[in-house]
């Protein structure tokens, strides 16, 4: 074997050294960045997410458990997960707000081609007391893309969704427009009755009001949004007729 030939062999050997090195590297790199990712969403959850067709709003990361900032929603949606606490168990069928009245039902149709998720109770002035109607611990007390200054409160699966919430300016967006004067935090343990904020017209709403959605969640984490007329929640031995409360 003459010395040109040799030195070929040499040159071709090292490259293949350095082809399995960067193949190795890219390997032990690529496990790496995966163990960093969020792992993957509950399955039940996605499928809710995915697959409802009254979900309304818009994708914002502190809507999210920590494991769902990333994951791009299709159609759009707000989602809280369920973490199925248990307090009291007082009910109030009254309207949330205080001299509060009915100005929009459940079901309704709204532009953009989706229903009416919750019923909305209008107020004459703004910074009127919002009252939780079902007891329970609160689990987000904030800001929501398209609910604004929200407060949700949970009772052995049930959620109840306070939204519009004081104060700030209307229009949906990821970053409060204004001060919240919302008197609860996350892990208060509340009962019918108290007050867990004031009216207002943050996120997506048109006016002074209170937006009030019910959700009831399965044990895989699957909430479904719902007529608060049809629903029980902890503590409500009879059906309440949200829409004929004055
Ligand atoms: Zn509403």
């Amino acid at each position: 074997m003459n010395k040109s030939v040799g030195c070929v062999l040499v040159v071709i050997g090292a490259i293949g050294v350095c082809v399995l090195a960067y193949y190795l590297i890219s390997f032990a790199v690529a496990g790496m960045v995966a163990e960093q990712l969020p792992g993957p969403v509950q399955a039940a959850a996605w499928a809710w997410i995915q697959g409802t067709p009254q979900a309304v709003g818009h994708y914002y990361e502190s809507d999210f458990p920590p494991g769902y900032v990333g994951q791009i929603i299709e159609g759009g949606a707000y989602y809280w997960e369920p973490m199925y606490n248990t307090g009291p168990g007082s009910f109030l069928c009254r309207i949330p707000v205080e001299g509060g009245y009915l100005t929009s039902r459940y079901g309704d149709a709204r532009t953009g081609g989706y229903n009416h998720t919750g019923v909305d109770y209008g107020s004459h002035q703004r910074s009127e007391d919002i009252h939780a109607p079902m007891g329970g611990m609160v689990t987000h007390a904030g800001w929501s893309y398209w609910l604004g200054w929200t407060v949700v409160v949970e009772n052995s699966g049930s959620q109840v969704i306070l939204g519009h919430m004081c104060c700030g300016e209307s229009g949906t967006t990821g970053v409060p427009t204004g001060e919240s004067t919302i008197e609860v935090s996350p892990g208060d343990v509340i009962e019918a009755g108290d007050v867990v904020g004031q009216t207002g017209q943050t996120g997506n709403s048109d006016g002074i009001h209170l937006h009030f959605e019910v959700r009831e969640c399965d044990a895989e984490g699957r909430c479904q949004i719902q007529d608060p007329s049809s629903v029980f929640l902890a503590g409500q031995d009879s059906l309440c007729e949200w829409q004929a409360l004055e």
